[in-house]
């Protein structure tokens, strides 16, 4: 099953694991490179093991963290920076999307509902050095392989598929299906492709062939370590693609909504404790929740928010990237923390509050992540009204099912797919839905826990998917669920910018959970 994890992985994961930490996979690749990486790895768990709060995992950033110049000192400055007078200018509706029932329904006033929140699956355990991580993947790779097989089986075009082991090509021109994980995609001379396909029997080659125009495409919208149908043809040994099947969302699917005309508010990536946390849209933001602010229309709508999910990096956190610090106001993680429960103590009690981790949060890094610990965000427990949980986190508001990711992931599918652009976060989701599967591939920017059960499938559909991450706000439909990327409350960073990553912060995607319907408001 694993048979493209070289086997020198295998002694640095022992090396990491066997001293307590996970290891990303940027690490990896980068300790794989060195000639003699026996001392890097030495001086890394020193350094990780001196800090008085070792890390989880062993990130790029944290090798980046622990070089000598950017060891400074940490400095705390409270909260009076936040407290800016500044005057309410009336939040516009940017626009309506989505509309799934035209008639105006009028909505209730969120005071007068009791929430309804049953959490159907959050990831809240945290499992550190396993003894044998190698084996851990096999067996991650392999419940990943038996969970989406089972989902593509449910497909009516897939069910007589051969395990790769039992195929046979004769010299007839004879149909095949097979189901397997995508292991590489390469290009041929000839202008089509060759795909590698892993099953737990064996490998085998195919061939997209270049004159198949729509084939081809599909092809090149694959994600590594996918799993996927292959419909082939096979003669004399060859092996030809005819189509490929995803596990895909059903054409049949719809959600039936709230009983009542109620809101969630759907927000992500704060980043509170950078300069460019946007303090005086999120401000603004509060007061249109206690309806205190815009016109008619608003003020009904913001009181009628039941819910407000929040789809991680909550925080701007401390050594994610290089020279971070410059841009920190708050450069103590804890600080951050008991900023973030400031803000969100003033957001009406009746509003419930849902939090995910992101990969800028003080928690592990490999998903799913589990939430943020108890120790950082104490305040954030403490509210009634504030549910701190894992990613990917599924849970029922009202009756519809939302599943809550922040979306690190998206990063890998923008750069394997270069026509789905950052600018539509919406679009690489959807990917992800094709794929029924949160981060399909291994080796990229995303790192994954090594445990034996993946977490990552896709295996209830949601009928609302929400992620952050990308900084970009972005709302689609697909085959009937409802796709928001929240945007951010954050401006560009100086990091972004010469990434050239241009965030639209400071947007609010409203979902009426009776009529679907989405409203963005602009509090920027
Ligand atoms: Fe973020
Ligand atoms: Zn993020």
């Amino acid at each position: 099953m694993t048979n493209h994890i070289k086997s020198k992985a295998t002694e640095f994961l022992k090396e990491f694991v066997l001293s307590g930490y996970q290891i990303g996979s940027d690490v990896l690749e980068l300790l794989m490179s060195k000639e003699n990486p026996e001392n890097l790895i030495k001086t890394i768990i020193e350094k990780a093991n001196e800090l008085p709060k070792s890390p989880l995992v062993i990130t790029k950033e944290f090798l980046t963290s622990i070089e000598p110049s950017t060891k400074g000192k940490m400095r705390s400055i409270g909260t009076e920076m936040f407290k800016k007078d500044f005057e309410i200018a009336a939040p516009v509706i940017k626009r309506d999307t989505i509309l799934a029932n035209d008639q105006e329904i009028t909505l209730i006033d969120a005071k007068e509902v009791e929430a309804e929140i049953v959490i159907i699956k959050t990831p809240n355990i945290i499992k550190t050095a396993v003894k044998n991580p190698i084996e851990h993947l096999a067996n991650l790779f392999h419940s990943r392989y038996v969970k989406l097989k089972k989902l593509l089986l449910k497909r009516s075009d897939t069910q007589n598929y051969v395990p790769i082991a039992e195929l046979h090509s004769s010299d007839e021109w004879e149909d095949f299906h097979i189901i397997g994980m995508l292991v590489s995609r390469r290009e041929t001379k000839k202008g089509g492709y060759s795909l590698e396909i892993d099953d737990p029997t064996g490998t085998l080659q195919v061939i997209v062939p270049r004159n198949e125009e729509n084939l081809v495409h599909k092809t090149e919208r694959l994600l590594d370590d996918q799993v996927i149908c292959i419909h082939g043809t096979t003669r004399n040994k060859m092996f030809l693609v005819k189509d490929i099947l995803l596990p895909e969302i059903p054409t049949t699917h719809s959600w039936k909504g709230a009983p009542i005309p109620i809101c969630a508010a759907l927000i992500s990536d704060l980043h509170i404790g950078s300069m460019k946390f946007l303090d005086r849209a999120f401000e603004q933001f509060i007061s249109w929740l206690k309806g205190e602010v815009g016109g008619r229309k608003e003020k009904t709508l913001g009181r009628s928010v039941k819910y407000l999910l929040i789809a991680g990096d909550l925080v701007e956190g401390i050594g994610i990237f290089p020279n971070q610090e410059k841009e920190l106001l708050i450069k103590d993680i804890y600080q951050q923390y008991k900023e973030v429960s400031k803000f969100l103590e003033q957001i009406p009690q009746h509003i419930e509050i849902i939090i995910i981790p992101g990969n800028h949060d003080a928690t592990r890094q490999a998903l799913p992540q589990p939430p943020i610990p108890k120790e950082f965000a104490e305040e954030l427990y403490e509210m009634p009204n504030v549910q701190v949980l894992g990613s990917p986190t599924y849970v029922s508001i009202h009756n519809v099912k939302v599943l809550l990711d922040h979306g690190r992931s998206l990063d890998d599918v923008v750069e394997s797919i270069p026509t789905v652009a950052t600018e539509s976060p919406d679009k690489a989701m959807v990917e992800l839905l094709k794929a029924r599967h949160l981060a399909p591939r291994w080796g990229g920017k995303t790192t994954l826990a090594h445990e034996s059960n993946d977490f990552l499938v896709i295996e209830d559909v949601p009928d609302i998917f929400h992620a952050g991450h990308t900084h970009t706000n972005g709302v689609t439909m697909y085959r009937g669920v409802t796709v928001v990327n929240s945007g951010a409350f954050q401006a560009q960073t100086n990091y972004q910018k010469k990434l050239n990553i241009n965030p639209t912060p400071g947007i609010v995607p409203i979902i009426n959970l009776h009529t679907k319907k989405v409203t963005e408001i602009n509090f920027n």
